[in-house]
């Protein structure tokens, strides 16, 4: 069982991640004794901030950038704001935003925050598989006000974009490439130095560090303005007394991520594999969402034909299984998502797509719990539909 405190199979690792032994051990430390602030000149602060910096070293390592160009923040959220929001600083009512249908609504939001204050925002559809193919920016007009935002990986459905010409075609006319790679990032392999995107976010709660910490990437040369203003701490581009234990956890994780990448795309993946393929063989009206191989190891999205997709969130959750659904349910009505909305997945299995995601601590009985719950659920369920 891959929570052996709580008796759950945790299959909701998209969304958060159990925090790493190692990487609580590593912050306990900055809890207790070694409380100095890492600004202060003696030695008591000193060395908190040499850990700090130790911390950048990793997070840098982690997505192949020098530690000068790693930004700490509270979240992933923080660094899209970041990207989008300096921008905007710089190239105010002549700013240009590109991004996708289906992106979170950390850049979702932002763009269109921007958007109500005089950017003009270009929303890219997707495919069926809930991606663009590498030329999709070639219709698109970019200039030096132009900054394009598209994720490394959805958070939904895994689907990988392919970020790598995508940002080519941006750099070429001059336009600033930004990537959201908060579900990417020590999932898959990130590296700026083959990639060449200007600025890239990820968090700490997605890869086993806590929530409440991440980390903003600018390549060098690359405009950087705070939008959190005060003393100069990060190199005066976000303000704010350091969260040392948290940094120092996101490094630590971030070296961990680094170790445990070949294991996600190996035992990881295969574990996600098997529940894909018993759950399309055993459950009535199954289908895959999103691109069957140019995804993260670690995702499955299925969508159960007309069956509501928190209905069967809560029978798993009665099973004692944490999964996902795209699906929210607000004031009594239920939207599907707006990345299967993207998708055009039809209206009867948009509202009935269900997200498994996996974290090295998934283990084979996991998988046998969902395997076993599943098409009783789904045969239950599929009784009662509000669709047929
Ligand atoms: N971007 C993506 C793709 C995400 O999946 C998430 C969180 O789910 C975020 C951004 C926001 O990250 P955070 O919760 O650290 O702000």
């Amino acid at each position: 069982m891959s929570d052996r405190n709580t008796n759950i199979a945790y299959l909701d690792n998209n969304a958060t991640t159990r925090v790493a032994p190692e990487v609580l051990e590593a912050m306990m430390p900055f809890f207790g004794d070694r409380y100095g602030n890492p600004s202060s000149i003696y030695r008591f602060g000193g060395e908190v901030r040499r850990q700090v910096e130790r911390a950048r070293e990793q997070a840098a390592a982690l997505i192949g950038a020098s530690p000068s160009e790693i930004v700490f923040t509270s979240c992933g959220s923080e660094g899209d704001n970041m990207a989008l929001k300096g921008f905007f600083q710089e190239h105010g009512e002549r700013t240009h935003i590109v991004t996708t249908a289906v992106e979170h609504p950390a850049v979702r939001n932002t763009a269109r925050f921007l958007g109500g204050r005089g950017a003009k925002v270009t929303e890219l559809p997707v495919d069926g598989y809930g991606t663009l193919r590498g030329d999709a920016l070639n219709s698109v007009d970019i200039n030096p006000d132009t900054v394009v935002s598209i994720m490394w990986a959805n958070n939904e459905t895994g689907v990988v974009f392919p970020v790598g010409e995508l940002a080519e075609a941006v750099k070429a006319r001059g336009g600033l490439f930004h990537t959201d790679a908060v579900q990417a990032a020590g999932k898959t392999a990130v590296d700026v130095k083959k990639i060449p995107v200007d600025m890239l976010a990820f968090s700490g709660h997605k890869l086993h560090a806590p929530k409440g910490v991440g980390a903003a990437y600018f390549r060098a040369g690359t405009p950087v303005r705070a939008i959190l203003h005060g003393g100069h701490q990060e190199s005066g581009v976000r303000a704010g007394t350091e969260n040392v234990p948290y940094i120092v956890g996101l490094g630590r994780a971030c070296e961990l991520a680094a170790e445990r990448i070949a294991e996600e795309n190996t035992r990881v993946r295969a574990l996600r594999d098997r529940l894909e393929k018993a759950l399309l063989e055993k459950c009535a009206g199954a289908k895959l969402n999103g691109h069957p191989t140019e995804r993260l190891p670690n995702t499955t999205n299925v969508s159960f034909e007309n069956i509501e997709g928190e209905a069967i969130l809560l029978h798993l959750d009665e099973a004692g299984i944490a999964a996902s659904s795209g699906s929210a349910c607000t004031t009594g009505s239920l939207e599907p998502s707006h990345v299967m909305m993207a998708m055009g997945i039809p209206y009867n299995y948009a509202h009935s797509s269900i997200r498994f995601s996996f974290s090295v601590y998934n283990t084979d009985e996991d998988v046998d719990r969902v395997i076993a719950a599943m098409p009783g659920i789904v045969e239950k369920l599929r009784g009662l539909s509000p669709f047929v």
